[in-house]
């Protein structure tokens, strides 16, 4: 057996897709979704991710600004400009690109960022949200875990899901996420003993660590789906994820690649986020975030 390759590209493309139409449709109410994001400093990496998701936004129909600002603003400032795009009706996604200089609190401008527009889902209000099962913006990478199962029809309800990792952005609430949707799930993390005897037990395995070849062939029950978060570096610095992909996709049922799998769901939902929080802000009937 050869595992189904699930594609995110592709699911991205259609999404996005899909989010312009919605976008489309909004604006011809008088709303154009708007996100703001915003760079402190000067991390090369983060220059990229910034570029990118202005990028996406322009490509959607979407009104968006980017704010360059040294990385000598004060944590004051910051929080002043936040309050500001809280309260611009052009702007319904507000996104502070992380990580912040040392002096700024990340969590203090988390919680500055209204919880309507908080499109990254990271805000201890949002966090709340999802664990108490209502309505709301849902981290981005972990959302776009469950659009990739949803999009190949696996139906999570009574499966076993095993996650491994259990950061607040993606570990954490990609567990509550296939809790939501009815699966049983483990979570494991550095000081699990004996991770295989978890993974091996898994219906759906979501691989959210940040190290190479953690998810091998003999781990992986035969036909599981495999979702595969990590960004890491091979030895001739190609990226590759936590899964050993040629080993696992003789195995596994279902698999995403990396790069080609998760790593284009985020942006994707951080568009979706968007255009929900504008939708919302515009007052539709039966439009809620995250749902
Ligand atoms: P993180 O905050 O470093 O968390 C890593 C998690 O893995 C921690 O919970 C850690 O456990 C656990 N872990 C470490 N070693 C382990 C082991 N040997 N066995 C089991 N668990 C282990 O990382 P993150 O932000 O969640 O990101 C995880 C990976 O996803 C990274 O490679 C990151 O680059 C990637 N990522 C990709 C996207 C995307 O768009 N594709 C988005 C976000 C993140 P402890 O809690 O015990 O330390």
């Amino acid at each position: 057996m050869t595992a189904r390759l699930i594609d995110g590209n592709a699911l991205s493309r259609q999404m996005r897709a899909e989010i312009a139409q919605r976008a489309a449709a909004l604006g011809q109410g008088g709303t154009r979704p708007g996100l703001a994001v915003i760079l402190v400093g000067d991390d090369p990496a983060s220059q990229v991710y910034v570029r990118n998701k202005v990028k996406a936004c322009g490509e959607a129909g979407f009104h968006s600004v980017l704010e360059k600002y040294e990385a000598t603003l004060t944590e004051a400032e910051l929080l002043s400009r936040i309050e500001a795009l809280n309260d611009d009706p052009a702007i319904h996604g507000i996104l502070v690109q992380m990580p912040l200089p040392k002096h700024i609190d990340p969590q203090k401008v988390i919680a500055t960022i209204s919880t309507r527009k908080d499109v990254d889902g990271y805000s201890v209000q949002s966090a709340g949200e999802l664990l108490a099962g209502l309505p709301g913006l849902r981290p981005c990478t972990p959302y776009g875990c469950m659009k990739l199962i949803e999009s190949i029809g696996y139906d999570l309800r009574g499966k076993h899901a095993v996650v491994i990792g259990r950061s607040n952005t993606v570990g954490k609430p990609m567990a509550l996420l296939l809790l939501q949707a009815n699966a049983t799930v483990t979570v494991c993390h550095s000081a699990t003993p004996d991770l295989a005897r978890h993974t091996r037990e898994a219906d759906v395995i979501v691989a959210a660590v940040g190290r190479r070849n953690t998810v091998t062939r003999e781990m992986v029950k035969p036909g599981a789906v495999v979702i595969d978060v990590g960004m890491n570096r091979d030895d001739e610095g190609k990226l590759c994820g936590d899964v050993d992909f040629d080993g696992v996709s003789p195995v596994a049922g279902a698999l995403t690649p990396v790069p080609g799998g998760v790593g284009p769901m985020t942006i994707t939902m951080l568009l979706f986020n968007t255009l929900e929080a504008a939708e919302a802000a515009a007052g539709q009937p039966g439009v809620g975030a995250g749902k």
